[in-house]
């Protein structure tokens, strides 16, 4: 079969590997110059390492992303340190990445309320129920068993900063499906994660994959049984193409899917992301700290502020220091439109916070990344609404980090939906 991927993200070149392993032709279109897609990163001339736009890190569940590799060959350039991730509680932050360090953490206080965020934690963490979950509001659910208390000092600030407006309606699933899959070693690529990308860019086209950087499609149309992408003027036929971009971008290339399908893919809510990269002279956090959990209440203009260079070491960056400030917005939110100096202007008073001695001279440069596709919004019952792999035009198919649900989304997931849309389009059932 001659077979079309749009975009090469850790989706789309997930199933090209497996689709041209199973001997057919396969081309990538991608519209970027590069590939990678959300998981790109970018590297300074003095740098041996990239660094991800949007900050990135695996976790040792990630049994999807962490097989693929193995299967490449390429396992023991996974490294998975133990940075700290830390709570804010009245002007302090606090380790809070194990149980010991959650007993210890003095925001709950140490009585009934923090039995019940260690019953409610285990509860989650055991069950597998998520079907239920899906039934109600994470927000309804974290009041009635978390607690009042509870549920405003530690879930609502995740769920206000992940979510803005929608986070009451978020469903419960979600939650579970985050705490399910998380653990305390976060995990990276040597290099980056741009140089996985790279590397198995690289290796798609030895086995024969075209990879065509910088083409951007335009629409895709079923004409004499066969499916045209159409880009940069031309159109070539294929016999079966996968769609990887946003939902919604799926609905503007194929404009002749039935309205039902149309409408399913238009009504999916979700956030963009707004992703400040600044290097500097100095390490921001004294003591070490890679995550910081913020609270939007407190004033933060941003909802996370990670410190990338207490989690892989700043010698692979020439000694600069590396740190994002990062938001997940709505669209129109005013972050969007304003320009790289006039949100440096709004975040860099909040780093003194990290650290009274920080100074704007402490600053070497400055990276804005943008993308309104960045965290797919669940609602309740949201299992009834996802889109299907397998559209209903004959054989396009459409996987993207809006389907991987009960799953949150993550390189883990999209190389998870890309493999099992590979299956799909080579008729094996699951
Ligand atoms: C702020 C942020 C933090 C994140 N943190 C993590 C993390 O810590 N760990 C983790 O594992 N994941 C994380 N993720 C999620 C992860 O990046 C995504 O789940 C994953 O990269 C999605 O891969 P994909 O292939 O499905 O889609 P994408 O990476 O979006 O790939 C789609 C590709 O399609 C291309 N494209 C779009 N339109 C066209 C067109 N018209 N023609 C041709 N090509 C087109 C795009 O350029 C892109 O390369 C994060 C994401 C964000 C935004």
């Amino acid at each position: 079969m001659k077979i079309a991927i749009i975009g090469a993200g850790f989706g789309g070149m997930a199933a090209a590997y497996d689709l041209r392993q199973a001997g057919h032709e396969v081309t990538i279109y991608e519209s970027a110059g590069y590939v990678g897609g959300l998981a790109s990163g970018f590297k300074e001339p003095h740098w041996d390492w990239s660094v991800e736009k949007f900050y990135h890190h695996w976790f040792q569940s990630d049994k999807y992303m962490l097989g693929l590799i193995r299967e490449l060959g390429w396992e023991k350039m996974v490294l998975f340190p133990r940075p700290l991730t830390v709570m804010y509680h009245n002007g302090k932050f606090y380790p809070f990445d194990s149980i010991l360090k959650a007993i210890l953490f003095p925001g709950l206080g140490f009585g009934l309320d923090k039995i019940r965020f260690g019953f409610v934690g285990l509860f989650l963490r055991l069950t597998n129920n998520w079907k239920a979950l899906e039934k109600v509001t994470a927000d309804s659910w974290m009041m009635k068993w978390a607690g009042k208390n509870v549920y405003e000092k530690m879930w609502k600030p995740l769920l206000v900063g992940k979510f803005g407006p929608f986070y009451r309606d978020v469903n419960m699933a979600w939650m579970w499906a985050r705490i399910k899959a998380r653990t305390t070693r976060l995990g990276t690529f040597e290099g980056g994660f741009q140089n996985f990308a790279s590397l198995f860019g690289e290796k798609l086209r030895g086995m024969g994959v075209k990879i065509r950087l910088g083409a951007i499609v335009e629409s895709i149309k079923r004409e004499q049984d066969q499916l045209w992408v159409r880009s940069d003027g031309t159109s070539e036929a294929f016999d079966k193409v996968l769609v990887t971009t946003s939902p919604n971008l799926m609905a503007k290339l194929c404009p002749d899917l039935p309205e039902n399908y149309l409408k399913g893919l238009l009504e999916l809510k979700s956030m963009g992301a707004v992703v400040m990269v600044l290097s500097l002279r100095n390490q921001l956090s004294k003591e070490g700290y890679y995550w910081f959990n913020l609270p939007k209440e407190e004033g933060y203009p941003f909802l996370a502020l990670v410190e990338h260079t207490n989690f892989v070491s700043k010698d692979h960056f020439g000694g600069d220091h590396i740190v994002y400030a990062g938001d997940y917005l709505e669209m129109g939110h005013e972050y969007f439109s304003m320009s790289d100096e006039q949100l440096l202007e709004r975040f860099l008073p909040a780093l003194k916070k990290f650290n009274p001695e920080f100074s704007r001279d402490w600053v070497k440069k400055v990276w804005v990344f943008k993308t309104n596709y960045a965290q797919p919004v669940p609602l309740v019952n949201h299992s009834k609404n996802i889109p299907s792999i397998e559209t209903p035009i004959e054989s396009l198919y459409f996987a993207s980090m809006s389907q991987v649900y009960p799953w949150d989304r993550g390189t883990n997931f999209a190389v998870e939906i890309g493999r099992r849309a590979a299956r799909l389009m080579l008729g094996e059932k699951k």
